[in-house]
Formats: C-alpha cells, structure tokens, sequence
C-alpha cells in the first residue's frame, strides 16, 4: 500500500497563531512527543523571523534525532540562510522554501512580476540545495494561483531541485473537488517525474481542511501537511488526529497508510492543550472529551450490547485512557488527582474540589465512572491558562 507521509507543523504554523506561541523548552517538549508519535516530518519554525525562533529550530534539531526537521524560508537569501543556519545540528533535515504565486500576492504583497517570482523561486531553490540535502517548494496561495501559471512553477521548482512541491490553499477557499482537480492537472502537466512528492497544506476557513487534504490524496499527493489538534493561522490547520484516523478508519476507501501511531494520538493532543492552555472543542473528532461518550440512552443501551453500534474508532486505538475509576465514598481525592493527569489536566485544589464533587455524585448514580466521563467533567471545571498572544506574528505559507 501506498504510504501517504505526515509533515507536522504544530511547531511553525500551529505555533504562529495567537495564543500559542510555545518557547523553546515546550517546543522541544512536544517535538519529542511528535516523534513518538512517528510523523515524518517536523517542521520546527521559520528562522529568519526572531533569533529566539532560529535558536528554537536549533535545540530541536539537536534534540530530536530520530525526525527529519524542516524549517521555513521565503524565496529569499537572507531566510535560506538563516534556516540552513538553523538546521546546521540535525541529523537529517530539509528546506522548506515558499513563495506566493497567486496574482493578488504577486501585485498586492509583493510587488513581483510573474518572471520574477520564477526566478526567485529557481536561484533560491538552488542556492538552498547546495546546502540541504532535501528541498520543499511551497506556492503559497497555490489554490488561487492561475492553473497554467502554476505548472511552470512547479517545473522550475523541480528543475531547480526541489523534490516536494507543495500546493497550499492558503487561505481556506478551496472546496475538494477542485483542490483535488489542482493536483490532477500539476500532475498531468509535470509527467509524475520520479522522486517528486506532492503535498496538501490546507485551512480551515469554511471548515473544509480535512475534506480537501483527503481529496488531494485521491489525486495523488503522497504529504499532508497538518497539526495536532487543527491549531494553526485564523481558523487553523488540517487536524492531523482528523486526517490520520480518517485514513485508517477508511483504509479500504482511500487505499493508503501512514506510520503514524494511532494511540499516541491522545496524549500528544493533551500535551499540547497542557503547554497552551487552550482546550480542543468537546465535540472535536477524535480528541475532544465528548468524541466517545454516549449520551442517550439507546445509543448507551447499543454500546453496552456492542460497541460497533456507534463506535467507528475504538477510543483505545486512539490512546484514550481505557482505565475506568470505582469511585465512592471512600475514595481519595489523590486517585482523582492522578486520574485527571493521566488525561492531561493539572488541577488547582479548588477545580479538583469541584470535579470531586461531580465525580462522587455521578458514582453515586452509576457506581463505575470511566475515563471519558472524567474527562467531560475536568473539561467543564478546569480553567485555562490565561493565553499568551504572540509578541511577533509573521505571515507564512
Ligand atoms: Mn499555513
């Protein structure tokens, strides 16, 4: 079966957006989770935007061994530089040069003609190769790039070197059919050159970014670019516990994996919601703390006789935690304690107060209280960390 590689950008473009921005130490933290969760790519930040984020690239190259670590430039000389600076300690790195290509980028932002957006691309493809083993070209706002415009990119990309190419909907416009359609005709266009991977990197403006990115691998795009838990520019990111499960639950249909390890999936989304202090939305797919609890009571009733009745995802195979808590009256405010920080919550005394509250009162109903019922609760009591609004906020790919 074909493999379909995940590049996480949590670290750059989850990162990049207000309230969650992580400094080094948190990035190193979660990198390592990331590459126990065994994503292909880790894409660690943009170095030529502060020195503080070049340092960050830095520690996380020399940290994580076991993960090529991207790093992002614009088709600049002073940004490849400062990302081949950056990247200098990692055991295996890439490249990852962008330029936007779209008309309205092109006049409005950067005041380029279509030639010389061809050139920048070329000589900083080049210049980048020669120092990076692995090139990626991003065309950014490739969703509202003119089709035709946008193969002669590419073309130069790869005769340039670049080996990934890709085609971002930068700002959430696109809709499947014809992100996918996108794909089809760069493909057609560039003849499938051999050692040439292309790649979906979406936005969730019209709540589309899953959707497009699994369609773009119905058209042959073999990297999805995403984050955990969809966090990234304005709306976000394609979640990548949404893309990966997706793909599995779904293997049959789509016709490829990924080396993703499903059940580190819970716990590296709870890490992150741990060093932001941002929850995920109790509804989100797959990580939000209502993803498996059953409210109504056919549908308990239906779970309880066999769980395929409305389970899709078994919340094991997500890493859930699948321990359920006996709690009663004799029951120690520690074993809650440790109970919610096996789901990711550090509790105040007060909030761990309350959740005990809840907690007993709910055991005195049901006598068993499973995980996923701690985890609705501690998600309605445990308060958030005031967010931290980024200091710089620099546009990206
Ligand atoms: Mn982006």
């Amino acid at each position: 079966m074909d493999v379909v590689r995940i590049f996480d950008t949590t670290l750059r473009d989850g990162e990049q957006s207000p309230g969650f921005s992580m400094n080094t130490e948190e990035k190193i933290r979660l990198a390592r989770q990331l590459a126990a969760l065994n994503v292909d790519v880790i894409e660690a930040g943009f170095p030529i935007a502060s020195r503080g984020d070049l340092e960050a690239v830095k520690k996380v190259a020399q940290e994580v061994r076991t993960v090529p670590i991207a790093a992002l430039a614009r088709a600049k000389k002073q940004d490849v530089d400062a990302a081949v600076e950056a990247l200098k300690p990692a055991a295996s790195s890439r490249l990852h040069v962008f330029l936007a290509t779209s008309d309205l980028h092109l006049r409005v932002k950067l005041n380029m003609t279509r030639e010389q957006a061809l050139e920048a691309i070329t000589s900083m493809v080049r210049h980048g190769r020669q120092h990076v083993g692995e090139v990626e070209f991003s065309a950014e706002d490739a969703g509202r790039t003119d089709i035709g415009f946008l193969c002669q990119v590419c073309r130069a990309a790869v005769d340039a070197g670049a080996t990934i190419l890709n085609l971002p909907d930068t700002v959430g416009y696109a809709v499947p059919e014809e992100y996918g359609a996108m794909f089809t005709k760069v493909r057609e266009y560039l003849g499938d050159p051999d050692g040439v991977t292309l790649s979906a990197h979406c936005h969730d403006d019209l709540g589309m970014a899953v959707a497009n990115s699994l369609a773009a691998v119905r058209a042959g795009v073999r990297q999805i670019e995403c984050t955990i838990n969809g966090i990234g520019e304005r709306a976000g990111n394609a979640s990548l516990e949404e893309v990966v499960v997706a793909l599995s639950v779904r293997k049959e249909s789509f016709g490829v994996t990924t080396g993703i390890r499903l059940e580190e999936l819970f716990p590296t989304s709870r890490m992150l919601t741990e060093i932001t202090g941002a929850q995920v939305a109790p509804n989100k797919a797959i990580v939000g703390a209502n993803a498996f609890a059953h409210e109504a009571g056919i549908h308990q009733d239906g779970i309880i006789k066999n769980p395929l009745t409305y389970e899709i995802i078994s919340p094991q195979s997500v890493g859930v935690p699948a321990r359920s808590l006996v709690l009663g009256k004799h029951s120690g405010r520690n074993a809650l304690r440790e109970a919610l920080r096996d789901l990711g919550f550090e509790a105040s005394d007060t909030e761990l107060a309350e959740v005990y509250t809840r907690v007993t009162a709910l055991a005195d109903q049901s006598k068993l209280v499973r995980a996923r019922d701690i985890l609705a609760i501690a998600h309605e009591v445990i308060r958030r960390r005031p967010a931290v609004i980024a200091a710089e906020s620099s546009s990206a790919a």
